[in-house]
């Protein structure tokens, strides 16, 4: 169903048609990105086509760099000292690693999240980086900042996997990865990464920045001064 933004020009209809759809998957997407919209389980059926043309379509890449280039903003207020205890957190997955060619193959998240499958995508190290994200860990660890890589991915299942495929990528010269536990297994992530954030602030870091996809990433304790929210259409983690 359509409908049309103009009327009619010299007795033809215009060709500016917007699907009615769109409309209420623009309104979903943006409730998820406030966090008005929380704990669902699973993309709107309605909102596959929206949801993979705002991934493929560019959209995606341009809201992560305008984040980035907030970063950046930001970046130019904050001198790291001579103690190196300046932190960063930054958030595995859609943020450094990008899980869209596995989310290819489950509907932009129309399906039901999968473990197994999931699990299985992760052990084949095959995640592609963000580049957005790829070149401001580099910044922040050539301008003096600690970097913690800061994950739910299940340290034993996934700990190993994780660690090659960030390396192969070039991921390296971090100060930390921090992998869920088997003592976090269950545990929401807010918790699992306020517990984190909070043991790096007793060892004397200072969190500068935090960012993640997740609200989980940056909601709860020591979130550090700022946090940045990239985008995620496609799945929800509490
Ligand atoms: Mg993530």
């Amino acid at each position: 169903m359509f409908i049309c933004m103009f009327s009619k020009t010299n007795g033809k209809p215009s060709s500016w048609f917007v699907p009615v759809e769109n409309g209420y998957c623009m309104s979903w997407r943006v409730a998820v990105e406030a966090y008005n919209e929380r704990a669902w389980r699973t993309v709107p059926v309605q909102c596959l086509r929206y949801v993979e043309n705002y991934m493929l379509g560019g959209q995606y890449d341009q809201d992560i760099n305008m984040v980035v280039e907030q970063i950046y903003n930001y970046l130019r207020d904050v001198a790291p000292a001579a103690d190196g205890k300046d932190a960063w957190i930054l958030d595995i997955d859609e943020t450094c690693l990008s899980n869209l060619f596995y989310y290819q193959g489950k509907r932009f998240g129309v399906d039901p999240f999968d473990p197994v499958a999931f699990r299985n995508w992760v052990q084949s190290r095959s995640c592609p980086a963000i580049p957005a994200i790829y070149v401001l860990f580099w910044k922040l660890i050539n301008s003096g900042f600690k970097v913690f890589l800061l994950s739910g991915r299940d340290e034993e299942t996934m700990g190993q996997s994780t660690i090659d495929n960030l390396h192969n990528l070039g991921f390296f010269g971090y100060e930390r990865l921090i992998l869920r536990s088997p003592a976090y297994r269950g545990i929401g992530a807010v918790p699992f990464k306020s517990e984190a954030r909070k043991k790096l602030v007793a060892e004397g870091y200072k969190i500068w920045g935090n960012v993640g996809d997740q609200w989980s990433d940056l909601l709860g304790d020591c979130t550090g001064d700022r946090t940045f929210k990239l985008p995620n259409p496609m799945y929800y983690v509490p």
